[in-house]
């Protein structure tokens, strides 16, 4: 069992600390209730970034933030750095890694990783990006790759080591075609002024036929205008079948060549072993009721990303973005404190985004939609808004400015982790 301080206050358990998790922690202050927030990390991470630390925009550290800080004083809230595996239902016990913990009710925010859709061979080839020690493995391999590109004298492999394919026009695939665009543009040729920047082709390859599905048909458009304009080659209606670290297949028989292919295609719930298996539903999200109670399961919840909830207006789930977790988990603290008398939730949709380039953004609010300069504004904006920390704000907002006036960013390093001789910890360092 882990040691946690027994309060006589009913426990809640928070299993992961993402937007949704940290929210409610946050939110439950002074609740009356005991809140552990569980997480396999000791910091919360800002997805919606993750692609500028990618393109060696922005620091890792200042889109993350120690838990432990946020907590500084809290008496009712403890954090342990732990990965949950399986729920003992029966027993009101999480097992971990680590040892068990108890709980009175269970909140489940441990979002979504990346889908292969069962597809091995990409699995083990192509780079996700649903975390920051991911994205920060893409930035190493980009520019070691450019390193490479430069010692080499076959053009071929020159073109392989340079070129970089990218699965999925959702947002995330997006603004990663539209970053490293720029960084062709402004980077390369300053950094490598010996390799033509004109040979690293980045092309976007997306199944349907439209860009950013999700949003308007018109910000789908503009997307594609963007990128084209940026030299980003767009292929719709393409269905990758599979990728050996080189060749890129497509279900129409194209064929890519590419050492890099970040995939950007899916994400599938984190749920795990113990949970009622009817409340698993598509994307192996988790079926809650209008109030985010589980499906077959008593106090039990689910949030964010991982949960599944059909309302009128969302019939098939709410989108899985930042705004949707964060009013479930505003719901949910409320709930708790109400003692669960609260009208069922609704989801109050205050827009969407995708941030292309400088000043190219497309942003869709309920009524209007709009992009440009302006809208690249707006996006910066919300992002810094929804970040976390004083200091991470300012360093973001410095960083920008300073890639905004000077074409440049100054992070370019590769720094890989060094593993010393293996030696068993649970919490790994
Ligand atoms: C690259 C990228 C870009 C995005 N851009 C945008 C955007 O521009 N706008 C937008 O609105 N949304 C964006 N999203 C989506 C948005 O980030 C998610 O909707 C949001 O993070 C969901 O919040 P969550 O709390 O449900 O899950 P997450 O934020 O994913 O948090 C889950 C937490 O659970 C922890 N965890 C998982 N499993 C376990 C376990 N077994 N044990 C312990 N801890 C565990 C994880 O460490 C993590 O801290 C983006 C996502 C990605 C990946």
């Amino acid at each position: 069992m882990i040691n946690l301080p027994e309060t006589g206050q009913e426990r809640i358990v928070i299993v992961g600390g993402g937007f949704a998790g940290l929210k409610l922690a946050r939110k439950l202050r002074n609740s009356g209730y005991q809140v552990v927030l569980l997480d396999k990390n000791n910091f919360h991470q800002f997805q919606p970034l993750f692609y500028q630390v990618a393109m060696a925009g922005l620091e890792p550290s200042s889109i993350v933030f120690p838990f432990r800080k946020l907590f500084q004083g809290r008496k009712d809230v403890f954090f342990r750095i732990v990965e949950v595996r399986e729920v003992d239902r029966p027993n009101k016990q999480l097992h971990t890694n680590v040892g068990i913990v108890n709980y009175d009710h269970l909140v489940l925010a441990m979002g979504a990783d990346t889908n292969f859709f069962g597809n091995e061979a990409i699995a083990e080839h192509a780079i996700p990006m649903k975390s920051v020690s991911e994205a920060l493995f893409l930035r190493n391999r980009i520019l070691a790759d450019l390193e490479l590109a430069l010692m080499e004298r076959d053009a071929g492999e020159r073109q392989k080591l340079m070129d970089m394919v990218i699965v999925g026009g959702g947002p995330t695939g997006v603004e990663v075609a539209g970053a490293l665009a720029e960084m062709r543009k402004y980077v390369l040729p300053k950094d490598y002024p010996e390799l033509n920047a004109e040979e690293m082709d980045i092309f976007l390859l997306e199944g349907l036929d439209q860009l950013l599905a999700g949003m308007s048909e018109a910000s789908g458009k503009q997307a594609r205008e963007y990128l084209e304009g940026l030299g980003v080659v767009v292929k719709l209606n393409t269905m990758v079948t599979g990728y050996d670290g080189e060749t890129v297949q497509t279900q129409s028989g194209d064929a890519f060549k590419a050492y890099k292919l970040i995939w950007a295609a899916g994400i599938r719930g984190n749920a795990l072993p113990g949970l009622p298996e009817e409340a698993l539903r598509r994307g192996n999200r988790l079926q809650v009721d209008r109030h985010f109670r589980l499906e077959g399961a008593e106090h039990i919840y689910a949030i964010g990303d991982l949960a599944y909830m059909e309302e009128p207006d969302y019939p098939e789930g709410h989108p899985q973005v930042a705004q949707v977790a964060l009013q479930h988990a505003d719901y949910l603290s409320r709930w708790f404190r109400k003692d669960g008398q609260l009208e069922p939730f609704h989801y109050k949709d205050k827009g969407s985004m995708a941030t292309i380039g400088r000043s190219k953004a497309v942003v869709d609010l309920p009524r209007l939609h709009f992009r440009g300069f302006f809208a690249w504004i707006v996006g910066l904006f919300v992002h810094l808004f929804q970040l976390i920390g004083a200091k991470n704000k300012v360093f973001v907002f410095i960083n920008w400015v300073w890639n905004y006036l000077f074409y440049d960013q100054s992070l370019r390093l590769i720094i890989r982790a060094k593993e010393p001789k293996k030696k068993e910890t649970k919490v790994p360092v």
